[in-house]
């Protein structure tokens, strides 16, 4: 899962960022419209967390130039407690939910997981394969009914790796799905991490499920 935040408040920006990471979120972060439209239509967010008043390109445009392209990620708006029609135009426009500024923290958790759930409700919330099951929501993964503590990425590669059963996935469609724009691709960075996902997923059990293509990258199977 992938998120994105567009917001011009630079402080504000961090602190949701760095929020989102103690959440264990993969995201990006754009300050300003301009940057934010070009990230939103370059990736399929799971969800885009949407500043109205942005430099460039303001938020409704955003939403509006996102939605005539058909792509639907769901958006949650952050509007000041003043403007009660921005939620309305907003919501018109195609935004799924709003969140008024001050906002907890802990509301914009709570509200971008009810928006995950509700986009993965219509697809499945828990992945399993074998004897290996991924709950996104709760984000635990147990391999034969023992619980294995993930990292961040390697959560976000197993679960691409689940999207992907039986599938190769090469060494730069896994970088390009599970970092964000500030990695630089290193081929290695991406052995390293599935070395410690092996260690964790396939090292205790008999049956070996990610299984490497010689030249090519690695699968699940
Ligand atoms: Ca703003």
């Amino acid at each position: 899962m992938r998120l994105l935040v567009i917001e011009d408040e630079k402080q504000l920006l961090k602190l949701i960022g760095k929020r989102l990471k103690e959440e264990g979120y993969v995201f990006d972060l754009a300050s300003d419209g301009k940057e934010g439209l070009n990230f939103a239509e370059s990736v399929e967010y799971d969800c885009i967390i949407l500043d109205i008043m942005l430099p460039f390109i303001d938020g409704f445009t955003i939403i509006q130039k996102l939605r005539s392209k058909n792509i639907n990620s769901p958006i949650i708006i952050l509007t000041a407690k003043s403007a009660i029609k921005d939620k309305v135009i907003g919501l018109d426009y195609g935004a799924d939910d709003y969140i008024t500024k001050p906002f907890s923290f802990e509301e914009l958790i709570a509200r971008i997981r009810a928006m995950l759930r509700r986009k993965l409700d219509e697809k499945e919330t828990v992945m399993t394969y074998e004897d290996l099951t991924l709950d996104l929501i709760s984000r635990e993964v147990y391999r034969n009914n023992i619980r294995i503590e993930l990292t961040t990425k390697e959560f976000a590669i197993l679960e691409y790796f689940l999207r992907n059963k039986g599938r190769i996935l090469t060494k730069s469609q896994i970088a390009e799905h599970v970092w964000n724009y500030e990695f630089v691709y290193q081929s290695n960075i991406i052995e390293v991490y599935i070395r410690y996902l092996r260690k964790k997923i396939d090292d205790n059990f008999e049956k070996k499920l990610i299984n490497t293509v010689r030249g090519v990258g690695y699968k699940l199977q």
